[in-house]
């Protein structure tokens, strides 16, 4: 089965005044996918997913969820799409039940529906326990589950959700992607966007932007075999270093290595492709003063970001 186009960005330009918020991006996104949209605070994630939700008016281009224009069909638009806002939109002094019927009503669930699917939502989202819970003494964690929840009441098909996880602790962020890995699961697409690498390692496909153009778009796999990541003349390799975090800046001076980072007492190298693993071990045991085990490893995400970045900055 060929999934079908669910969100169009056809060249989309956006201004505030002098501020030009997206410049000619364009990409697609298909049903079903898990779409990670990255980029640094300021670079334009906010202003796509609210031109997408038909909150705003394009300076030039089109957008178009589920075949409806975004600037034109804003009520077609609307009616499928939920949406959950980078800051908790949600009134702290209704309960979770009061906070579930007023999102409800206003996406125009009528009563016997809207408590139908209060029911279904709220006992998905394990919130019914909290029903009568201000919604501001709530954690961090359970304010983001009961944003999204109020989202996901008119059953829409895309979902767009906005740093979702953002200080919210690491249980509470598993928890928040086991649903919405569910809701993948049920064919929903969903539009994400997050500062958190292992999250965006669990979206099907990924676009970049960085300060209002999109610089890279495609699986995690396709975006670390891009030249800028991994040279064709280069590869990835890991190795465990004793002081690894202490010896970064040595390691890098020692032949072979064109760059790299730490992980915990991971060595993560970019080195010349030609050299033998050997060699390497060679190298950097004598270093070390310990053998050393040379693993193939491949990019990061956080590498690709980084290098997409640095490319950028010096206007390659
Ligand atoms: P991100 O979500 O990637 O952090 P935003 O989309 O919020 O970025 O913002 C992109 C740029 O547009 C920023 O420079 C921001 O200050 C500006 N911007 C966003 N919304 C408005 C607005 N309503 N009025 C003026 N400037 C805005
Ligand atoms: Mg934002």
């Amino acid at each position: 089965m060929c999934p079908e186009t669910t969100i169009v960005v056809d060249n989309v330009t956006k201004t505030f005044g002098h501020i030009t918020a997206l410049k000619d991006v364009s990409f697609t996104v298909q049903q079903g996918d898990i779409f990670g949209f990255l980029g640094p605070n300021g670079s334009g994630k906010s202003t796509l997913i609210r031109v997408l939700c038909g909150m705003l008016k394009l300076n030039g281009g089109r957008a178009s969820v589920l075949g409806f224009d975004c600037e034109r069909e804003t009520e077609q638009v609307k009616r499928r799409i939920g949406y959950m806002p980078q800051r908790f939109a949600l009134y702290p002094d209704l309960t979770v039940r009061e906070n579930m019927e007023l999102y409800g009503s206003l996406y125009g669930l009528k009563r016997d529906e809207l408590r139908t699917r209060i029911e279904k939502v709220g006992s998905w989202l394990e919130l019914l326990q909290y029903s009568r819970q201000l919604s501001g003494t709530l954690s961090g964690g359970w304010k983001q589950r009961l944003s999204l929840a109020c989202s996901l009441l008119h059953d829409p098909q895309v979902i767009f959700l906005d740093e979702p996880t953002s200080g919210v602790d690491p249980v509470a962020r598993a928890e928040l992607w086991t649903i919405l890995l569910e809701l993948a699961a049920q064919g929903k697409t969903l539009f994400i966007t997050t500062h958190y690498m292992d999250e965006a390692g669990r979206c099907n496909r990924l676009g970049y932007v960085y300060f209002s153009r999109l610089l890279a778009l495609g699986t995690a796999e396709e975006l670390t075999h891009l030249p800028v990541v991994t040279p064709p003349d280069t590869r990835w390799i890991e190795f465990v270093y004793p002081s690894a975090a202490q010896e970064l800046s040595f390691l890098l001076k020692l032949p072979h290595v064109r760059k790299g980072t730490v992980f915990g007492n991971n060595a993560h190298l970019l080195v010349d492709a030609n050299t033998e693993r050997v060699e390497l071990e060679h190298i950097f045991s004598k270093a070390a003063g310990t053998p050393i085990n040379v693993m193939d490893a491949r990019a990061t995400l956080e590498d690709v970001f980084v290098a997409l970045t640095k490319e950028r900055d010096s206007g390659v």
